[in-house]
């Protein structure tokens, strides 16, 4: 089964490809399936983003697709930036962005945080599977480690790093997206949606 991913980033590429060895569902990414665009995210929750991207990528190519969306959440900013992420980082570094937000969180009681990721699948007869996965964390006091992208040097979860100090792998097994496309695979395995028929 070819499944196309909804997006160019190679990172993400590289990430689903990985979870997806040994299930005979072969990923292309967008521009492998012959459609070049990105879809607008005008919605207002991970999930509408999603399927927004899904169904564009989906009807262009004609062949089941799959998109996720993500972000991060934090308490004591109300939820914010949560589906406006990249927006919130704008033109500025990630460096910079983090340091802004723990601004923000200083003198908080409650430094929680999660990211989230949504994941819809949706094939051309009609069907869609969406799926949803957090990771728990707090933002940290400073920024530590290099790996990662994004918010990960401040992300600080309950083993004392912050995601950007988890080797790729390690960030796979219990990020947000990984687990979305974890389950993803599973429910497919487990024939919820079969794209052959
Ligand atoms: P996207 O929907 O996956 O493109 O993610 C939107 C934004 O959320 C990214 O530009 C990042 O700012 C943030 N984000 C999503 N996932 C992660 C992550 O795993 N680490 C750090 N930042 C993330």
């Amino acid at each position: 089964m070819k499944l196309v991913l909804a997006s160019n980033n190679p990172g993400k590429l590289r990430e689903i490809r990985e979870i997806m060895e040994g299930t005979g569902v072969e990923v292309l990414s967008q521009r492998e399936a012959g459609c070049d665009f990105e879809a607008e995210e005008t919605g207002e929750t991970f999930m509408e983003n999603a399927r927004i991207k899904a169904r564009a990528a989906m009807r262009a190519t004609g062949l089941p697709a799959v998109a996720d969306d993500s972000g991060l959440e934090v308490r004591a900013m109300d939820g914010a930036p949560g589906v406006h992420s990249a927006r919130f980082a704008g033109d500025r570094s990630y460096d910079e962005v983090c340091r802004d937000i723990q601004a923000r969180v200083e003198g908080h009681p409650d430094r929680r945080a999660r990211y989230c990721c949504a994941l819809v699948c949706c094939f051309p007869d009609g069907r869609e599977l969406s799926c949803f996965a957090t990771t728990e964390g707090e933002i940290s006091r400073e920024l530590r480690g290099t790996g990662g992208f994004g918010y990960d040097p401040m992300f600080l979860l309950p083993d004392g790093r912050t995601m950007a100090e988890l080797s790729e792998e390690e960030k796979n097994a219990i990020s947000h997206r990984g687990r979305a496309f974890r389950e993803l695979v599973k429910r497919l395995k487990d024939g919820e949606c079969d794209a052959d028929k």
